[in-house]
């Protein structure tokens, strides 16, 4: 061979190993508030390209590569006057252009910026969407991805998906559900456990398993012909093992740790508590949750800008109604209010909420947007998770009545309020898809079961039901166990929990009761709007209101075993001359002036007019 071929080989293989393997966001809009755009390239060595742009009212203001060559970050400036379209990105090398790629920039949907998130109008249903319905069993197990399914594994993928949920939305509309939140669905490739979607391995594509964008984005079209809104569930603290970044790091701080596996000691008084040491405090923050879960380091400018963008992208691209924000508290603070601000400022009437898995509602309300911090940090987060109120409730109804345990504690919680910057946007539950199930939490007691729902369905703040939640269904604390698969959702399942074939008794009584409760709530304008208005508790009876302009509605929770008759007069301050309730339950009417029977633990909720 001749040196000149020899040369023209070494020259073509140089320009062959020239590809772009990722570029993201894949797409953007025109009338974004902010006009600045950073495009991640990742291709072997990219960084010897130069990237330029030909299109109006868009252009590169900066190009950055950090520590590795097979990454650029180009930096975007677009002008108000831009216009939707495509053009070519051409990555030149000696001015000679090696690769286009073509970009596009939507139009942005008419008042897409002013979209209401998740309020307190809503019922949350929190669905594990690898166990509520498999509606394509073809995609159950997918080449391309690690894990397949096995069904008689509980650990395992089971194989339901995003067409199982649209398939079923008439179901969750008729119990009374508005609001849907799906456990993550971003592609989770990761050997096993990869189920329950918590380690991410690509921001912007929905798992396969689960289906795909288009189809994500055509659950939340048909969810809102419904009125239901879809809350994605995002993890800003943490990506899978089996991100392509790790493959790959962009730079050295791009993990924390560098990349190299330390635990975080998941003290979450770390972030508070003036007597710990600095490193223990880092370590919080900066270890990973577990091995399979490398820490990212939002500190990078680059990884914090990617993460902002990612969570901006999907809220346009799928119409979103709320984002869910995993592990909260073990994010980097100053990268939360960063995020935050962006978020509002696209969307100023969306709504989020945190993570924070803690009994002490100090910590909670710390995150809160309005809340008085004790160092005036803000995380601007509009709505937290009230774990202090899930763990209050619960102990509190299986607790005898004594002075320091029993109903009070519900009563001694909900006072805590005050250091909320706005307790009616919090998060109820009675459980969720990391605990026992409630009904045998609570030994599998109607009675109970009945004062949670009524609980969470009428206090302050925005309910939400786990599924399976509303046919009893029973778990031990194991995970695998707790989000078994949702009867009905599979072919050929004995039972059918969408059209009530084979449920037992106590089943049909908590959904008809559930049904009832939520499709009430609905329509209820003191509820949504109301004030809270409570007594301290008395003999072990929890008396508390909601109030909104005319509409008065009073809860009794009777925390005894035995039956207590309560007079209403002792509420005048709150009923004034009205007359009479009307139980939501069984339309009795009761009358004011007379003692109303609270039969042993259980709640009464009346309409007072
Ligand atoms: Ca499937």
């Amino acid at each position: 061979m001749t040196k000149s071929i020899l040369l023209a080989i070494f020259f073509f293989s140089q320009l062959w190993s020239y590809n772009i393997e990722h570029l993201e966001p894949p797409f953007w809009w025109t009338d974004m508030k902010s006009n600045k755009l950073q495009l991640m390239v990742h291709g072997p060595n990219i960084a010897d390209l130069r990237p330029s742009i030909s299109y109006d009212n868009i252009r590169i203001v900066d190009v950055k590569t950090l520590d590795n060559p097979n990454y650029l970050f180009i930096k975007l400036e677009m002008s108000k006057n831009v216009q939707p379209g495509q053009f070519d990105i051409n990555f030149l090398k000696d001015n000679k252009t090696i690769i286009k790629h073509n970009y596009t920039i939507l139009e942005r949907e008419l008042n897409s910026m002013h979209r209401n998130g998740f309020s307190s109008k809503d019922v949350i249903y929190l669905i594990t969407p690898d166990r509520y319905a498999n509606g394509n069993p073809k995609n159950d197990t997918v080449s391309e991805l690690t894990e397949k399914a096995n069904r008689k594994n509980k650990d395992s993928r089971h194989g339901g998906d995003l067409k199982g949920i649209i398939d079923h939305l008439d179901y969750i509309s008729d119990m009374g559900f508005t609001q849907i939140w799906l456990n993550p669905v971003l592609e989770n490739n990761q050997p096993k456990y990869s189920y329950h979607g918590y380690s991410t391995t690509d921001y912007y594509n929905i798992d396969a398993r689960f289906g795909s964008n288009e189809l994500y984005k055509k659950l939340s079209a048909k969810a809102k012909e419904k009125g239901i809104g879809i809350i994605m569930d995002l993890i800003l603290n943490h990506i899978g093992s089996g991100h392509w970044w790790m493959n790959d790091l962009p730079s050295k701080d791009w993990i924390n740790f560098e990349g190299k596996f330390i635990q975080t000691n998941h003290i979450h008084e770390a972030v508070h508590d003036p007597h710990l040491t600095q490193s223990q405090k880092d370590l919080f923050t900066n270890g990973w949750f577990v091995e399979t879960m490398p820490d990212l380091n939002q500190d990078n400018e680059f990884l914090s800008t990617y993460l902002i963008q990612a969570s901006i992208w999907w809220i346009e691209f799928a119409d979103l109604s709320g984002y869910r924000i995993d592990t909260y508290p073990y994010v980097n603070k100053n990268f939360l209010s960063q995020w935050s601000k962006r978020i509002s400022e696209e969307y100023p009437n969306f709504n989020y909420v945190g993570e924070e898995w803690t009994s002490n509602v100090t910590m909670v309300s710390y995150w809160q947007k309005g809340s008085k911090t004790y160092d005036d940090y803000e995380s601007f987060i509009p709505s937290m998770m009230d774990f202090p109120l899930q763990s209050a409730l619960n102990k509190a109804i299986q607790s005898e009545e004594r002075w320091d345990s029993g109903i009070g504690n519900i009563y001694r919680v909900l006072s805590n309020d005050f250091q909320y910057g706005d307790p009616y946007n919090l998060v109820v539950f009675a459980g969720n898809h990391d605990m026992k199930r409630i009904y045998s939490e609570l030994n599998e007691n109607m009675n109970l079961y009945k004062m949670a729902m009524t609980f969470i369905s009428t206090v302050r703040g925005i309910p939400q039901i786990y599924y399976g939640t509303e046919i009893a269904m029973t778990s031990t604390e194991d995970h695998g166990q707790l989000r078994k698969d949702f009867p009905g959702g599979w072919a050929n399942d004995r039972v059918n929990a969408f059209v009530d074939t084979g449920l037992k008794s106590n089943q049909l009584e908590a959904k008809r009761f559930l049904k009832k409760l939520l499709n009430w709530r609905k329509n209820n304008a003191a509820i949504i709007n109301g004030k809270m208005i409570h007594y301290p508790v008395r003999d072990g009876v929890y008396i508390y209101f909601r109030e909104y302009k005319n509409d008065l509605v009073m809860v009794a929770m009777n925390n005894n075993e035995r039956k207590m008759r309560i007079d209403p007069q002792r509420f005048y301050e709150v009923i004034k001359d009205r007359k009479s309730g009307k139980d939501i339950f069984n339309d009795k009417i009761y009358k004011l002036s007379k003692k109303v029977t609270i039969p042993a633990k259980t709640v009464t909720v009346l309409e007072i007019f």
